[in-house]
Formats: structure tokens, C-alpha cells, sequence
């Protein structure tokens, strides 16, 4: 096909570009295209994705496809750049950036929503560092398939529309096929892109970046007394409602440093994340988590700990005078752990069939995740296997505590008017059958990346589509790994 024709192709599949941040100040971003790839193709599209957002993908061959979501040709109302951004990494503040990646523009869908598309791994930026700006195939791959799963869970999340190789190879430890990730998100605006305006000293960048979060993301804000004060609020109740939401299905996101948390509350870069099995709180899986920071139960704290550095940027806007500034940023995080629990609380109740509240329910909730650490049982099984009328099949639960609390729970549920059938539907669609185990998830990248073969991967994105129906078929996705199988640590990182 000629130049011309794969350029009208590409143009014609619906884009409504409507590129906002380049409307900020230069100091934001830089401008600059992808690196062209050698011999781009398709790994996986998702179709789906692409139809919401209004672009029919399906009518490019694969051939031009590859060449759009490998970034060698772009649609001609694509303004590509690379953020700028700073970031606290386990702790320590670096200048960072988009060393990777490429944020081709805006996209407004046919609903009027607007979504940043960018390619990750589209090659080097002034943001690269030591870095080759490449990423390779199974950690894009893995984005790909634990980004959609937490969509089919109902958690915000960017989402992923294509993976492409690169005909090229990146070294890491070894050679490895390179691929490019597109990747859909309300905004790539972190944490660290704050940080990054307060590093300037120039309080108007701060300013100018806090205005256009709330035009984007939280629009009401704009008539508040003090909309920076609401923002902080606003970003603190999204990010505490998010990593509730990951405690209640174990996810792990892995690297909570602050340049992987967003204004807009979605989940964003998913490296050495993975779903829990076994119930454990101080479960880690990132292999440069030393320390722990980031293990399941930590979460929560490192989200404040976020927030606080989210907090001080803003200090300038907060009140003209920094004692004050200080005081109202303060008492605003220190209601995070509080927030935090209400949501947590809220969604353990659903887990649990309860429609009403009782001042003990979180106790419930406690006795039954301590059985769990006690008796490493499987999180996700274990709740599920509540959710029927018969006592929970299997050893595991012929157990004294199990029983006592059980009798317990079963008491609580009758002390509310609801029907027991109304609770096991609350529980059946707030309890998912499946998760992305990483045993799983292993062995379908596994087959990809190292034999070209996709189907694992397609069948466990389709049984992951649909976590919270039992779909016989799709059981042998709910078993957790053997002993052999159990993979604690994921390098998948870069
Ligand atoms: P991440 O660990 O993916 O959140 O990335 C942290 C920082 O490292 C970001 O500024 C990335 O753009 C950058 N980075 C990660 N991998 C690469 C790479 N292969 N080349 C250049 N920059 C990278
Ligand atoms: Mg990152």
C-alpha cells in the first residue's frame, strides 16, 4: 500500500483530537514524535476498547494497524509529546519524565469523553535517562491483560488498546522482542507531574496545572471557596475509594511511588503488580520492594504518604500564608486513614452480603481475614464460597474458627431484613470468581513472548472479561497455583 493510502486509512478510523495540554506552559512537555520501529505488528488489538472510544480500528489490515500503534504513522491531528514529571521513588525524589512514552493526543469519544492515547515504549525522549526508551513484549503484554481484568472488576484504570512488536530486539538481562503498548487513560497527570510544577519555585506553573486538573477532572470544583482545598479533597476521596477497591480483590500494585498515582484516580503503570492468592498482608511481589513498602496491606499508607507530597505542592495555593497553608493541608491528609477505612469498610459489607451497618461488622470482616492468613486460605475462593445458601464445600472450612464465624456471619445476615438470596446476589457480584492469578498470567505471557502463541493469552483475557458469573468453562482459571506454581516475584517492571 502506498504512503498516501495508509495515511488516509489511518485518518479515517474517527479521531477527534482535541489536544489540551499543549496549551500549558513548554515547561510541561517536550515535543517529539515516536521512533520509528523496523518491523511492527500486531500482537493484540482491542476492539471493543476501540469501538467505545469511537474508532473502527477494525477497518485498517493489520498491517497499517501496526504501523499506527507502533507509532511509525501517526493520524495527521495527533500532537505528539512527551510529559515532563518528577516523582518520589520508594521514598526519594528524582526528576523523571516520559522516557518511554508518547502522548499522541486527546481523543474525544462520541459521547463527548476525552482520553489521552499514548504509546509506551515508542523510544528514547530527552526524559530517557540511561534508558533505551524501549519496552519489551511480556511486561506490555502483562499491562495489557491485568489493566483490562481490573476494567472487568469495575476499578478505574487506564485501559489498553493495542500491544505491537517491533521487529527490533531490547536487552535487558537478556534479548528480548520489543513491543509498544497504546495506552487510553483520562489523563496521565500524576502526582509527580505536581511535584515537577514545584520544583520550578514558580507557583504560577502550580497554579496553572492545579486550574486545568479541576477544568478536567473535577469541574464542579471550580466554585468552591477554596478550590485547591477541594481538589486535595477530591483527589484524597478518589484515591482512597481506588485502593480500597484493590485491598477488597488483593490486588498489589507494586511501585506506589508517586509518579505512578494519578490526579484522576485511575490506576496507572502496571509493573510488578500482581492479585494475591493466599491471603497474606505483607505479601510483596515487586522484586525491588526490599523493604516492603508497597506490600498489601501497606497500601493504604503509602497512598497518604502520596498524598502528603501532593499536599505540599500545593501549599502555595492552599492560603497566602504558609502556617496556615500548612495547618488546612494537614488536617486535610490526616482525614485519609479514616476515609480510607469508610470505603474499605463499605465494600467488605458488600463483600459480606450486608446491606445494613452494625458497629461490629468490621470485626466480622477481621476475624474472617485473620482465619484466612491462619489457615492460607485463597482469598478470592474463599469469599466466593460464601456466596451460597450450603455451608462452603471442602476441609479448609471444617474448621473450628471457620465454623464459629460462620455461625456468627450467619446470625449478622438475619438480623437484616433483606432475604438471604438478595445477599448472595450483593456478594456474587462484589466477590469475583476470577481474578488474574499470576501463575496464569505467567504462562500465557510465557507463550506469547517465547512461542508466538496468543490463544492462552485470548482465552484468559475472554474468561477475565466476565469475573463475576460462574461460567463452568472458565473454572479451571479459579485454581490457585500448586506449591510449584507459586510466583512471588515479578520482574515485569521494565
Ligand atoms: P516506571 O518504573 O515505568 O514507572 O518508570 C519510571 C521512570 O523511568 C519514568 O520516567 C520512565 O519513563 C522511565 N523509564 C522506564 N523504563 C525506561 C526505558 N526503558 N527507557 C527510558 N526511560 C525509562
Ligand atoms: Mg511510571
Amino acid at each position: 500500500m502506498s504512503q498516501a493510502n495508509i495515511k488516509q486509512d489511518i485518518n479515517s478510523i474517527g479521531w477527534q483530537f482535541d489536544n489540551s495540554y499543549i496549551h500549558l506552559p513548554e515547561s510541561f512537555y517536550v515535543q517529539i514524535s515516536p521512533v520509528s520501529v523496523r518491523a511492527p505488528q500486531v500482537a493484540i488489538l482491542n476492539f471493543a476498547l476501540a469501538e467505545s472510544l469511537g474508532l473502527d480500528v477494525a477497518s485498517l489490515s493489520e498491517e497499517t494497524a501496526a504501523l499506527l500503534f507502533a507509532g511509525n504513522n501517526l493520524p495527521d491531528a495527533a500532537h505528539p509529546i512527551a510529559q515532563a514529571y518528577a516523582g518520589h521513588q520508594f521514598g526519594n525524589f528524582t526528576m523523571l519524565g516520559d522516557g518511554r512514552a508518547i502522548l499522541l493526543g486527546e481523543h474525544l469519544t462520541p459521547t463527548g469523553e476525552r482520553f489521552d492515547i499514548q504509546l509506551k515504549g515508542s523510544g528514547q525522549t530527552p526524559f530517557s535517562r540511561q534508558g533505551d526508551g524501549r519496552a519489551a513484549l511480556a511486561p506490555m503484554l502483562r499491562e495489557y491483560i491485568i489493566s483490562e481484568a481490573m476494567h472487568a472488576l469495575k476499578i478505574p484504570t487506564t485501559r489498553s488498546l493495542a500491544v505491537v512488536t517491533t521487529g527490533e530486539s531490547v536487552t535487558r538481562e537478556t534479548m528480548l522482542p520489543g513491543a509498544i503498548l497504546a495506552r487510553v487513560a483520562a489523563s496521565h497527570v500524576r502526582v509527580g507531574t505536581f511535584e515537577y510544577a514545584a520544583k520550578t519555585g514558580d507557583v504560577s506553573a502550580i497554579k496553572t496545572l492545579a486550574d486545568y486538573m479541576i477544568q478536567r477532572h473535577y469541574p464542579a470544583l471550580k466554585q468552591a471557596d477554596n478550590p485547591y482545598l477541594e481538589l486535595l479533597n477530591s483527589v484524597m476521596e478518589r484515591q482512597a475509594s481506588l485502593v480500597a477497591k484493590w485491598l477488597l480483590v488483593g490486588f498489589i500494585h507494586g511501585v506506589m511511588n508517586t509518579d505512578n498515582m494519578t490526579i484522576s484516580g485511575e490506576t496507572i503503570d502496571y509493573g510488578p503488580c500482581a492479585f494475591m492468592d493466599d491471603y497474606d498482608p505483607n505479601t510483596v511481589f515487586s522484586s525491588i520492594d526490599y523493604h516492603g513498602r508497597y506490600c498489601y496491606h501497606n497500601q493504604s499508607h503509602a497512598a497518604q504518604w502520596n498524598l502528603a507530597r501532593f499536599a505540599e505542592t500545593l501549599l502555595p495555593l492552599l492560603h497566602p500564608t504558609q502556617e496556615r497553608a500548612i495547618t488546612l493541608a494537614e488536617k486535610t491528609i490526616n482525614l485519609f486513614p479514616d476515609l480510607f477505612q469508610d470505603y474499605w469498610l463499605m465494600g467488605m459489607r458488600n463483600k459480606l452480603g450486608l446491606f445494613t451497618k452494625e458497629t461490629e461488622d468490621i470485626n466480622l470482616a477481621k476475624m474472617l481475614l485473620t482465619w484466612m492468613q491462619k489457615n492460607h486460605a485463597d482469598y478470592t475462593n474463599s469469599f466466593r464460597a460464601l456466596a451460597a445458601e450450603d455451608f462452603p464445600e471442602g476441609d479448609l472450612f471444617r474448621n473450628k474458627e471457620f465454623i464459629e464465624w460462620h455461625t456468627r456471619w450467619q446470625a449478622r445476615l438475619s438480623r437484616q431484613e433483606n432475604s438471604k438470596q438478595s445477599s448472595f446476589s450483593l456478594m456474587q457480584a462484589n466477590n469475583p470468581a476470577l481474578i488474574p492469578r499470576n501463575h496464569q498470567v505467567e504462562k500465557a505471557l510465557t507463550a506469547a513472548s517465547e512461542q508466538g502463541d496468543y490463544a492462552p493469552m485470548q482465552q484468559l483475557l475472554m474468561a477475565l472479561s466476565n469475573p463475576f458469573d460462574d461460567i463452568t468453562e472458565h473454572n479451571n482459571y479459579r485454581t490457585p497455583p500448586s506449591p510449584q506454581e507459586g510466583i512471588y516475584q515479578t520482574y515485569c517492571g521494565t
